[in-house]
């Protein structure tokens, strides 16, 4: 998608700081940290949102969780926790119709979210 950021980040056509990529999945360093540790998952697959998920997409929506796993290990987050946020739609502040997966850690977290 031509004017997608995040498609654009894919293409490597803008920088951004990449800890992750493969085939199906690029993770990326958030441009605006909320966290001490603000990753995003990205599928390449230009999909807008939950809402825009179809059946070819199911397992690369398992494998972003898999490499989620993969990501804790490699910030020795895995036993001290970390959340997984996906906003969906103005409601949830959905501001890139990408979807992404923003990978939160490095300080604790409250319940209910903002
Ligand atoms: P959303 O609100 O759509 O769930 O989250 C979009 C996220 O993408 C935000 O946390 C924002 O900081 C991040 N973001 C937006 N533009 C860029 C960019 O150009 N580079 C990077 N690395 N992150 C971005
Ligand atoms: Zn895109």
């Amino acid at each position: 998608m031509k004017n997608c950021i995040f498609c654009r980040i894919i293409n490597k056509e803008i920088p951004s700081e990449i800890v992750y990529e493969d085939d199906d999945i690029i993770v990326f360093k958030d441009i605006n940290p909320q966290a001490p540790i603000h990753l995003l998952i990205v599928p390449k697959q230009h999909i807008e949102s939950i809402n825009n998920i179809d059946k070819d997409s199911i397992s690369i929506l398992g494998k972003v969780f898999y490499v989620a796993k993969e990501v804790s290990s490699k910030f020795a987050v895995s036993e001290e926790g970390y959340r997984i946020v996906v906003n969906t739609g103005k409601n949830a502040g959905q501001e890139v119709l990408h979807l992404h997966f923003h990978f939160l850690a490095g300080r604790k977290f409250s319940w209910p979210p903002g």
